[in-house]
């Protein structure tokens, strides 16, 4: 019997984590469940699955939930989240939280020894230090559910750190790969969450349209497979059947390849060391045709650049950098700024901080509210270039 808690268990990934625990069975049992805005989902989703723990964003909305779930208990906030990230009978938490909000049930989670399945990539860009230590003193583990760092992981099974030469992680390039900064001048936020290949939730898929997403990977990935940031690199992959591979010293590549659909990686990271038959439609190479690969753009898509900079200063700067542009994708989906904004904005609050050092939660948290005030303020500014 494996226990699991699912943090935002009402966006995309707690829809891939329900349709792999359906088709798992009862081996697998619901213990906790957290959601933010969309309560009536959250309701149902209890309803289904029956945890004894639902957590809520907020407070205010407790005794509402409650009273539709008779016999759970409901807990509210950040503080609801770390408790449901470190529930005695839970085994294995899966965070699909968005944004740096996941920082603290993460770190609490591997401090009470649990296995965090980490579809949330930026508490890992932000303090990725600060999780491998919690994971090393809590004996929990971190395990990647997002694809590419997934695959990875899958591709370094069993094989010794030395012989690891750099690894690669492949991006479809986005809804604007092929444009210049002048053509992606006018992008409206529904064209940015027209992505491609992977359906996902708002913020990673404008991300993904920056290719900021596939900077923040490198971060975590560095973090994950104790590399250099310049030990990763990325290739543009438009049709995504080759979701990341590593290169060894003697040259030779492996590749993990699949369907685009979250199942497969959150599945593998709930079965594994074991693979189980999962509810996806065979990979048809035949049909695929052909895997195209090519340089990124560093030049028209700035944010991935800014990925690279922010890991080699280390300290603060990824932390500055991850709040920077939750404040700058919101902005955008709000009509507030434009989709070029996004990586100057980025760049602006790079630049205005040294990388003192993120070794404490304080320092981290400093470094979010600072990096979220600059944001802010560069918003508010009076634009030179003129109104939206
Ligand atoms: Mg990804």
């Amino acid at each position: 019997m494996k226990r699991v808690v699912v943090l935002g268990c009402t966006g995309s990934i707690g829809d891939s984590t329900f349709r792999v625990l359906e088709g798992l069975g009862p081996e697998y049992q619901v213990v906790g469940l957290s959601g933010g805005r969309q309560l009536d989902k959250l309701v149902a989703l209890a309803r289904t699955w029956k945890p004894a723990w639902v957590g809520v964003a907020d407070t205010a909305d407790v005794a509402a939930v409650a009273a539709r779930l008779p016999g759970v208990r409901v807990v509210a906030g950040e503080e609801g989240l770390c408790q449901l990230a470190t529930l005695p009978e839970a085994d294995l938490v899966i965070n699909g939280l968005v944004g740096g909000v996941g920082l603290r049930p993460s770190l609490a989670g591997l401090e009470a020894g649990k296995t965090m399945g980490m579809a949330n990539k930026e508490p890992i860009v932000m303090a990725g230090g600060l999780l491998l230590a919690a994971a090393r003193q809590g004996g929990g583990q971190l395990l990647p559910l997002d694809s590419e760092p997934n695959a990875l992981w899958q591709c370094l099974k069993g094989e010794e750190s030395g012989s690891l030469a750099r690894l690669i992680l492949t991006a479809s390039g986005g809804p604007f790969r092929g444009q210049t900064r002048a053509q992606q001048a006018r992008v409206t936020p529904e064209q940015a969450l027209r992505h491609p290949t992977w359906k996902m939730g708002a913020k990673i898929t404008v991300d993904s349209a920056t290719l900021m997403n596939k900077g923040f990977e490198v971060i975590e990935a560095s973090w994950l497979f104790g590399v250099e940031v310049d030990q990763v690199e990325v290739v543009i992959h438009p049709e995504s059947v080759v979701h990341s591979l590593a290169e060894f010293v003697d040259g030779a590549l492996l590749a993990h390849l699949g369907r685009t659909d979250m199942v497969m990686p959150i599945q593998y990271a709930l079965t594994h060391p074991q693979r189980r038959p999962a509810p996806l439609e065979r990979l048809d190479l035949a049909k695929v045709g052909q895997l195209r690969f090519s340089a990124p753009d560093r030049e028209n898509f700035p944010c991935l650049e800014l990925c690279y900079e922010a890991g080699r200063r280390g300290g603060i700067a990824p932390a500055l950098l991850s709040a920077a542009d939750e404040v700058a994708v919101a902005a955008f989906l709000a009509g507030r700024i434009r989709f070029l904004d996004i990586a100057d904005l980025n760049r602006h609050v790079l630049d205005s901080q040294p990388a003192s050092p993120a070794d404490t939660l304080a320092a981290v948290l400093a470094a979010d509210q600072l990096g979220r005030r600059l944001a802010a303020e560069w918003i508010e500014r009076p634009n030179p270039k003129g109104a939206l």
